[in-house]
């Protein structure tokens, strides 16, 4: 059982992974298995019957997920998007009216504005930052403001407690995707948020070596319905997909302290650089969320961008000189990372108002040692 009094790295590794019970294995068997044998009609065992609606290997992972956020429930789905996909499909209807950031993950936009508005959601993109904003852009039909804090790639802060209030005042929900934090980092329902979201692809898996999604709620009556959908819908994650991430979860706490220390050695590296314009990171107490950062956050993360000099090609080129850091689209694994937003992640929202400015880089920063990430990067920038 979960002691929520007991510290956040004692859940992560034990939350929902007592022994095995008829092996004592340690850690949770990979359940690869899709349907179980009844004992009589209806007659079930541990009440498993076929792995879409539960498999133990996703219940272990779906326990201690609830357990790291603080819910009362946590559903483990293939996918990001698939979990922001159920949790559209259970609480919004056509007609209704949804909040989404100035600067969404791109999938995410994509989501809402290629897939959901097609069956009539009706969405607006505001800065969550600017509160005003937030309530001048509420109207009667809004049931769902959807937060991410920091997002990504523009390292933006929104105030999660705030957020809730100007919800919670309109009858509306706070959802909030809290990949970029971690439950390490964050904790979004102690904050008054009703959903946190995450894409277990990035630091709950920590590894790069699997793409997952969860949800998780503080209300067990809106758990119940999600848990519905997910079941109805389908998009369930697999039983060794659970398993990696589980694996993932149990160093969350060490990766994340290493993540933060090395971005905030190369922050300051890029900060003064003659070659970058501008730096991303809440850290940075001229960032303009610095302070609600650091109330709502036990630190500021591993993800950092920054705009170059020169443009795009300039931006273009460091990516393609940095060595350590390895090209590519994701995040959150232990492996540093480099990308250009506007040509990968964020493609999808060119010509949105979601646009990013060409010549912006973003960082994954991963856990090598620092001296080497700071050499490539050096190198990198030329
Ligand atoms: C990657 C990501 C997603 C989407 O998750 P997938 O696992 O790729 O479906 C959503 N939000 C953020 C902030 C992300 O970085």
């Amino acid at each position: 059982m979960v002691d929520p009094q007991q510290g956040f790295s004692t859940r992560a590794i034990h939350a929902g992974q007592e022994p095995d019970p008829t092996t004592g294995a340690v850690v949770p068997p990979i359940y690869a298995v899709s349907t179980y044998k009844q004992d009589g009609v209806g007659g079930l065992r541990g009440g498993y019957e076929y792995s879409r609606s539960a498999n133990p290997t996703r219940t272990a992972l779906e326990e201690c997920l609830a357990a790291l956020e603080g819910g009362v429930r946590g559903m483990a789905f293939a996918s990001g998007l698939a979990a922001t996909d159920t949790l559209l499909r259970t609480i919004a209807s056509p007609g209704d009216h949804v909040l989404i950031p100035g600067d969404a993950y791109g999938g995410t936009y994509r989501l809402f504005a290629r897939i959901h508005a097609r069956w009539g959601l009706e969405y607006t993109p505001v800065a969550l930052g600017d509160l005003d904003a937030v309530r001048a852009a509420m109207r009667p039909t809004t049931t769902l403001i959807w937060c991410e804090t920091p997002t990504n790639p523009l390292l933006g802060i929104a105030d999660i407690a705030a957020l809730a209030e100007v919800a919670h005042d309109a009858g509306a929900r706070l959802a909030v995707d809290n990949t970029f934090a971690s439950p390490y980092l964050q904790q979004p329902l102690a904050l008054g948020a009703d959903i946190v979201m995450h894409s277990t692809t990035k630091y709950l898996g920590g590894h790069s070596d699997v793409v997952g999604g969860a949800l998780v709620v503080a209300d067990a009556a809106l758990g119940e319905e999600l848990a519905y959908h997910q079941n109805a819908i389908g998009g369930v994650a697999g039983p060794f997909d659970a398993w990696l991430v589980l694996r993932g979860i149990k160093t969350l706490a060490v990766r994340m302290e290493r993540h933060c220390a090395n971005a905030a050695a190369l922050v300051d590296l890029l900060t003064s650089h003659r070659n970058v314009t501008h730096v991303f990171y809440p850290g940075l107490p001229e960032h303009p969320g610095h302070e609600i950062a650091a109330k709502q956050m036990r630190d500021f993360g591993g993800m950092i961008s920054f705009r170059v000099v020169g443009g795009e090609s300039d931006a273009l080129a460091v990516c393609e000189r940095a060595k350590l850091f390895t090209l590519g689209e994701s995040l959150g694994g232990v492996e540093s990372l480099i990308e250009h937003p506007g040509k990968m992640t964020h493609a999808s929202v060119a010509g949105s108002a979601l646009e990013v400015p060409s010549d912006l880089v973003r960082l994954s920063v991963g856990i090598e040692d620092v001296e080497d990430l700071l050499t490539d990067l050096r190198c990198a920038l030329g």
